[in-house]
Protein backbone atom coordinates (compact mmCIF):
# COMPACT_ATOMS: atom_id res chain seq x y z
CA UNK A 1 0.00 0.00 0.00
CA UNK A 2 2.79 2.49 0.59
CA UNK A 3 4.37 1.48 -2.30
CA UNK A 4 1.34 2.14 -4.28
CA UNK A 5 1.21 5.71 -2.55
CA UNK A 6 4.90 6.46 -3.45
CA UNK A 7 4.31 5.55 -7.18
CA UNK A 8 1.07 7.44 -7.52
CA UNK A 9 3.20 10.46 -5.71
CA UNK A 10 6.23 10.20 -8.51
CA UNK A 11 3.24 9.56 -11.72
CA UNK A 12 1.99 12.66 -10.17
CA UNK A 13 4.30 15.15 -9.77
CA UNK A 14 5.65 13.94 -12.98
CA UNK A 15 2.23 14.40 -14.89
CA UNK A 16 2.20 17.77 -13.67
CA UNK A 17 5.87 18.65 -14.72
CA UNK A 18 4.50 18.20 -18.39
CA UNK A 19 1.12 19.58 -18.69
CA UNK A 20 1.61 23.23 -20.35
CA UNK A 21 -1.73 25.21 -19.59
CA UNK A 22 -3.56 25.50 -16.02
CA UNK A 23 -6.16 23.77 -17.87
CA UNK A 24 -4.55 20.49 -18.16
CA UNK A 25 -3.14 20.90 -14.73
CA UNK A 26 -6.75 20.87 -13.32
CA UNK A 27 -7.27 17.58 -15.25
CA UNK A 28 -4.18 16.23 -13.06
CA UNK A 29 -5.28 17.24 -10.20
CA UNK A 30 -9.09 15.80 -10.84
CA UNK A 31 -7.20 12.63 -11.85
CA UNK A 32 -5.53 11.88 -8.79
CA UNK A 33 -6.91 14.15 -6.25
CA UNK A 34 -10.70 14.48 -6.70
CA UNK A 35 -13.40 13.03 -5.64
CA UNK A 36 -12.93 9.50 -7.71
CA UNK A 37 -9.01 9.53 -8.27
CA UNK A 38 -6.18 7.55 -7.25
CA UNK A 39 -5.15 8.85 -4.01
CA UNK A 40 -9.05 9.31 -2.87
CA UNK A 41 -9.16 5.67 -3.93
CA UNK A 42 -6.08 4.75 -1.73
CA UNK A 43 -7.80 5.93 1.02
CA UNK A 44 -11.22 4.49 0.57
CA UNK A 45 -9.58 1.20 0.37
CA UNK A 46 -7.48 0.96 3.93
CA UNK A 47 -10.58 -0.63 5.35
CA UNK A 48 -9.27 -3.74 4.48
CA UNK A 49 -6.07 -3.21 6.39
CA UNK A 50 -5.07 -4.30 9.59
CA UNK A 51 -5.60 -1.97 12.63
CA UNK A 52 -2.02 -1.50 12.94
CA UNK A 53 -1.68 -0.77 9.51
CA UNK A 54 -4.27 1.78 9.49
CA UNK A 55 -2.96 4.66 11.27
CA UNK A 56 0.32 4.43 9.27
CA UNK A 57 -1.30 4.15 6.05
CA UNK A 58 -3.74 6.86 6.58
CA UNK A 59 -1.09 9.34 7.78
CA UNK A 60 1.28 8.42 4.45
CA UNK A 61 -1.88 9.02 2.62
CA UNK A 62 -2.19 12.54 3.97
CA UNK A 63 1.20 13.44 3.01
CA UNK A 64 1.54 12.62 0.17
CA UNK A 65 -1.99 14.38 -0.58
CA UNK A 66 -0.78 17.46 1.10
CA UNK A 67 2.25 17.24 -0.82
CA UNK A 68 0.61 17.11 -4.18
CA UNK A 69 -1.51 19.48 -2.88
CA UNK A 70 1.17 21.69 -2.51
CA UNK A 71 3.00 20.74 -5.78
CA UNK A 72 0.26 21.65 -7.86
CA UNK A 73 -0.23 25.20 -6.38
CA UNK A 74 2.99 25.95 -7.37
CA UNK A 75 3.05 24.53 -10.67
CA UNK A 76 -0.29 26.34 -11.06
CA UNK A 77 1.16 29.62 -10.12
CA UNK A 78 4.48 28.20 -12.36
CA UNK A 79 1.62 28.19 -15.11
CA UNK A 80 0.22 31.48 -14.51
CA UNK A 81 3.66 33.74 -14.69
CA UNK A 82 4.27 32.02 -17.89
CA UNK A 83 1.35 32.60 -19.67
CA UNK A 84 1.18 36.51 -18.34
CA UNK A 85 4.69 36.76 -19.60
CA UNK A 86 3.86 35.79 -23.04
CA UNK A 87 0.88 38.00 -23.05
CA UNK A 88 3.34 40.61 -22.04
CA UNK A 89 5.79 39.71 -24.98
CA UNK A 90 3.03 39.39 -27.35
CA UNK A 91 1.09 42.76 -26.39
CA UNK A 92 4.24 44.74 -25.88
CA UNK A 93 3.77 48.75 -26.49
CA UNK A 94 6.43 50.42 -28.40
CA UNK A 95 6.24 54.07 -26.34
CA UNK A 96 9.32 54.90 -28.12
CA UNK A 97 7.55 55.40 -31.41
CA UNK A 98 5.62 58.67 -32.09
CA UNK A 99 2.21 58.86 -31.51
CA UNK A 100 -0.73 59.16 -34.14
CA UNK A 101 -1.99 62.55 -34.77
CA UNK A 102 -6.29 63.25 -34.07
CA UNK A 103 -7.24 64.73 -37.24
CA UNK A 104 -9.64 67.70 -36.94
CA UNK A 105 -12.92 67.20 -38.76
CA UNK A 106 -14.20 70.37 -39.97
CA UNK A 107 -17.36 71.83 -42.06
CA UNK A 108 -17.75 71.68 -45.70
CA UNK A 109 -17.05 74.88 -47.27
CA UNK A 110 -20.65 75.03 -48.51
CA UNK A 111 -21.93 74.46 -45.57
CA UNK A 112 -19.76 77.39 -44.18
CA UNK A 113 -21.05 79.52 -47.16
CA UNK A 114 -24.31 78.69 -46.22
CA UNK A 115 -24.16 79.99 -42.51
CA UNK A 116 -22.12 82.66 -43.57
CA UNK A 117 -25.01 83.80 -45.96
CA UNK A 118 -27.88 83.06 -43.47
CA UNK A 119 -26.36 85.16 -40.54
CA UNK A 120 -25.57 88.30 -42.94
CA UNK A 121 -29.36 87.78 -43.75
CA UNK A 122 -30.47 87.06 -40.15
CA UNK A 123 -28.18 90.29 -38.84
CA UNK A 124 -30.86 91.76 -41.47
CA UNK A 125 -33.77 90.23 -39.57
CA UNK A 126 -34.41 87.59 -41.87
CA UNK A 127 -35.48 84.11 -40.13
CA UNK A 128 -34.68 80.69 -41.69
CA UNK A 129 -37.84 78.02 -43.49
CA UNK A 130 -36.89 74.79 -44.95
CA UNK A 131 -38.94 72.82 -47.41
CA UNK A 132 -39.27 69.25 -48.40
CA UNK A 133 -36.93 68.27 -51.47
CA UNK A 134 -39.56 66.42 -52.69
CA UNK A 135 -42.42 68.57 -53.92
CA UNK A 136 -45.44 69.01 -55.93
CA UNK A 137 -45.81 70.39 -58.80
CA UNK A 138 -48.00 73.05 -57.05
CA UNK A 139 -44.60 74.65 -55.14
CA UNK A 140 -42.27 74.08 -57.21
CA UNK A 141 -44.03 75.38 -60.59
CA UNK A 142 -47.40 76.29 -60.50
CA UNK A 143 -47.76 78.85 -57.48
CA UNK A 144 -45.14 80.64 -58.96
CA UNK A 145 -46.27 81.60 -61.82
CA UNK A 146 -44.59 78.45 -64.24
CA UNK A 147 -47.88 77.20 -66.53
CA UNK A 148 -47.87 74.03 -67.66
CA UNK A 149 -46.45 74.87 -70.89
CA UNK A 150 -43.61 77.30 -69.17
CA UNK A 151 -39.93 77.17 -71.06
CA UNK A 152 -38.78 76.40 -67.47
CA UNK A 153 -40.25 73.23 -66.94
CA UNK A 154 -38.11 71.77 -70.07
CA UNK A 155 -38.20 68.40 -69.47
CA UNK A 156 -33.95 68.23 -69.57
CA UNK A 157 -33.88 70.51 -66.27
CA UNK A 158 -36.50 68.73 -64.04
CA UNK A 159 -36.47 65.50 -62.29
CA UNK A 160 -39.91 63.85 -62.06
CA UNK A 161 -40.62 61.62 -59.23
CA UNK A 162 -44.04 61.31 -61.27
CA UNK A 163 -46.14 63.78 -63.11
CA UNK A 164 -47.51 65.60 -60.11
CA UNK A 165 -44.37 65.02 -58.11
CA UNK A 166 -40.79 66.79 -58.92
CA UNK A 167 -36.97 66.93 -57.05
CA UNK A 168 -37.42 70.69 -56.60
CA UNK A 169 -35.53 72.25 -59.11
CA UNK A 170 -35.21 75.70 -56.77
CA UNK A 171 -35.57 76.46 -53.20
CA UNK A 172 -38.70 78.94 -53.92
CA UNK A 173 -41.07 76.34 -53.16
CA UNK A 174 -40.61 77.55 -49.74
CA UNK A 175 -41.57 80.39 -50.31
CA UNK A 176 -44.74 79.43 -51.25
CA UNK A 177 -45.14 76.93 -48.60
CA UNK A 178 -44.32 80.11 -45.95
CA UNK A 179 -46.29 82.86 -47.23
CA UNK A 180 -49.59 79.95 -47.54
CA UNK A 181 -48.79 79.72 -43.82
CA UNK A 182 -47.89 83.03 -42.51
CA UNK A 183 -49.39 86.55 -42.90
CA UNK A 184 -46.79 89.47 -43.81
CA UNK A 185 -44.65 91.01 -42.51
CA UNK A 186 -42.66 88.33 -43.69
CA UNK A 187 -39.15 87.81 -44.10
CA UNK A 188 -37.37 84.79 -44.58
CA UNK A 189 -34.30 83.37 -46.04
CA UNK A 190 -34.65 79.51 -46.85
CA UNK A 191 -31.38 77.03 -47.66
CA UNK A 192 -31.49 73.93 -49.19
CA UNK A 193 -30.67 71.06 -51.46
CA UNK A 194 -32.06 71.70 -55.19
CA UNK A 195 -31.72 69.20 -58.44
CA UNK A 196 -31.40 69.55 -61.82
CA UNK A 197 -30.50 67.18 -65.01
CA UNK A 198 -27.78 69.03 -65.63
CA UNK A 199 -23.87 68.11 -65.08
CA UNK A 200 -20.68 69.82 -65.89
CA UNK A 201 -17.75 72.13 -64.92
CA UNK A 202 -20.48 74.80 -63.59
CA UNK A 203 -23.59 72.23 -63.43
CA UNK A 204 -24.19 69.38 -60.61
CA UNK A 205 -27.46 67.83 -60.75
CA UNK A 206 -27.86 68.06 -57.08
CA UNK A 207 -26.45 71.61 -55.62
CA UNK A 208 -27.56 74.41 -52.88
CA UNK A 209 -29.53 77.55 -53.13
CA UNK A 210 -30.33 79.93 -50.94
CA UNK A 211 -33.47 81.57 -51.52
CA UNK A 212 -34.66 84.92 -49.69
CA UNK A 213 -38.00 87.26 -49.65
CA UNK A 214 -39.55 90.31 -47.93
CA UNK A 215 -43.26 91.18 -48.07
CA UNK A 216 -44.79 93.72 -45.93
CA UNK A 217 -46.80 97.20 -47.05
CA UNK A 218 -45.05 98.91 -49.21
CA UNK A 219 -41.79 97.42 -50.24
CA UNK A 220 -40.11 98.60 -53.23
CA UNK A 221 -37.56 98.22 -55.15
CA UNK A 222 -35.22 100.47 -53.68
CA UNK A 223 -35.48 98.39 -50.25
CA UNK A 224 -34.44 95.09 -52.66
CA UNK A 225 -31.14 97.51 -54.02
CA UNK A 226 -30.63 98.02 -50.70
CA UNK A 227 -30.82 94.70 -48.81
CA UNK A 228 -28.75 92.78 -51.57
CA UNK A 229 -26.12 95.56 -51.64
CA UNK A 230 -25.73 95.26 -48.39
CA UNK A 231 -25.60 91.46 -48.27
CA UNK A 232 -23.11 91.86 -51.42
CA UNK A 233 -20.31 94.05 -49.04
CA UNK A 234 -20.99 91.76 -46.28
CA UNK A 235 -20.52 88.33 -48.37
CA UNK A 236 -17.31 90.33 -50.80
CA UNK A 237 -15.51 92.99 -48.84
CA UNK A 238 -16.76 96.39 -48.40
CA UNK A 239 -14.84 97.94 -51.71
CA UNK A 240 -16.74 95.21 -54.09
CA UNK A 241 -18.83 97.12 -56.82
CA UNK A 242 -22.81 96.08 -57.50
CA UNK A 243 -25.13 96.61 -60.21
CA UNK A 244 -28.63 95.45 -61.21
CA UNK A 245 -29.46 94.25 -64.81
CA UNK A 246 -32.51 94.13 -66.05
CA UNK A 247 -33.76 90.43 -66.54
CA UNK A 248 -36.64 88.11 -66.42
CA UNK A 249 -37.69 85.60 -63.73
CA UNK A 250 -41.69 84.22 -63.95
CA UNK A 251 -42.11 85.02 -60.40
CA UNK A 252 -40.77 88.19 -60.17
CA UNK A 253 -41.74 92.15 -61.99
CA UNK A 254 -39.63 93.92 -62.26
CA UNK A 255 -36.46 91.65 -62.15
CA UNK A 256 -32.99 91.93 -61.66
CA UNK A 257 -29.95 90.02 -61.74
CA UNK A 258 -26.89 91.31 -59.28
CA UNK A 259 -23.50 91.29 -60.81
CA UNK A 260 -20.38 91.74 -58.52
CA UNK A 261 -16.56 93.54 -59.42
CA UNK A 262 -14.69 90.60 -60.93
CA UNK A 263 -13.71 89.14 -57.38
CA UNK A 264 -9.97 87.48 -59.89
CA UNK A 265 -9.50 90.56 -61.73
CA UNK A 266 -11.23 93.25 -59.83
CA UNK A 267 -12.38 94.52 -63.11
CA UNK A 268 -10.02 95.34 -65.53
CA UNK A 269 -11.72 91.42 -67.53
CA UNK A 270 -10.04 88.11 -67.44
CA UNK A 271 -11.19 84.42 -68.49
CA UNK A 272 -13.21 84.23 -65.72
CA UNK A 273 -15.36 87.23 -66.02
CA UNK A 274 -15.02 86.57 -69.82
CA UNK A 275 -13.67 90.01 -69.91
CA UNK A 276 -16.86 91.82 -68.72
CA UNK A 277 -15.24 92.74 -65.25
CA UNK A 278 -18.73 91.54 -63.70
CA UNK A 279 -19.64 88.20 -62.59
CA UNK A 280 -23.10 87.40 -61.95
CA UNK A 281 -23.97 86.35 -58.38
CA UNK A 282 -27.90 86.30 -57.89
CA UNK A 283 -31.33 86.84 -59.54
CA UNK A 284 -33.93 89.14 -57.52
CA UNK A 285 -37.08 90.73 -58.36
CA UNK A 286 -40.15 92.58 -57.05
CA UNK A 287 -42.64 89.22 -56.05
CA UNK A 288 -45.04 89.20 -58.82
CA UNK A 289 -48.59 90.11 -58.40
CA UNK A 290 -49.68 86.62 -59.65
CA UNK A 291 -47.57 84.82 -56.98
CA UNK A 292 -49.35 86.41 -54.30
CA UNK A 293 -52.86 85.79 -55.41
CA UNK A 294 -51.77 82.26 -55.47
CA UNK A 295 -51.12 82.20 -51.74
CA UNK A 296 -53.99 84.49 -50.85
CA UNK A 297 -51.89 87.56 -50.37
CA UNK A 298 -53.81 90.83 -51.32
CA UNK A 299 -51.31 92.67 -53.86
CA UNK A 300 -53.53 95.94 -53.80
CA UNK A 301 -52.08 95.97 -49.66
CA UNK A 302 -48.88 94.12 -49.99
CA UNK A 303 -45.59 94.51 -52.41
CA UNK A 304 -42.63 92.83 -51.51
CA UNK A 305 -39.31 91.39 -53.14
CA UNK A 306 -37.21 87.60 -53.71
CA UNK A 307 -33.97 86.44 -54.39
CA UNK A 308 -31.75 83.58 -54.66
CA UNK A 309 -28.90 82.33 -55.80
CA UNK A 310 -26.54 79.38 -55.70
CA UNK A 311 -24.34 78.26 -52.73
CA UNK A 312 -21.76 76.57 -54.77
CA UNK A 313 -21.24 79.78 -57.13
CA UNK A 314 -20.55 82.23 -54.08
CA UNK A 315 -18.30 79.52 -52.70
CA UNK A 316 -16.66 79.18 -55.95
CA UNK A 317 -16.19 83.45 -56.61
CA UNK A 318 -15.43 83.27 -52.50
CA UNK A 319 -12.55 81.40 -52.26
CA UNK A 320 -11.51 80.93 -56.31
CA UNK A 321 -12.05 76.93 -57.18
CA UNK A 322 -12.63 76.69 -60.84
CA UNK A 323 -14.63 73.23 -60.79
CA UNK A 324 -17.91 72.59 -59.09
CA UNK A 325 -17.38 69.14 -58.75
CA UNK A 326 -14.66 69.08 -56.40
CA UNK A 327 -17.12 70.76 -53.83
CA UNK A 328 -18.41 66.97 -53.53
CA UNK A 329 -15.86 64.83 -54.35
CA UNK A 330 -15.16 64.85 -50.77
CA UNK A 331 -11.52 64.88 -51.25
CA UNK A 332 -9.80 65.67 -47.66
CA UNK A 333 -6.72 67.44 -49.90
CA UNK A 334 -9.01 69.94 -51.34
CA UNK A 335 -11.21 70.29 -47.92
CA UNK A 336 -8.33 70.72 -45.64
CA UNK A 337 -7.80 73.99 -47.34
CA UNK A 338 -11.05 75.67 -46.01
ZN1 LIG B 1 -12.44 89.04 -64.20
Amino acid sequence: MKDTLNRIEAAALQSAAEVVSEAELQQVRARYLGRKGEITAVMKGMGQLSAEERPQVGALANEVKDRLEAAFTERQNELRNQAMQLKLVSERLDVTLPGRRQRHGSRHPITQVTEEIVAIFAALGFGVAEGPEIEKDFYNFEALNIPKDHPARDMQDTFYVSEDVVLRTHTSPVQIRTMLQQQPPVRVVAPGTVYRRDSDITHSPMFHQIEGFLVDRTVTFGDLKGILTTFVTECFGQNTAVRFRPSFFPFTEPSAEVDIQCVICGGSGCRVCGQSGWLEILGSGMIDPEVFKSVGYDPELYSGFAFGMGIERIAMLKYGVNDLRLFFENDLRFLKQF
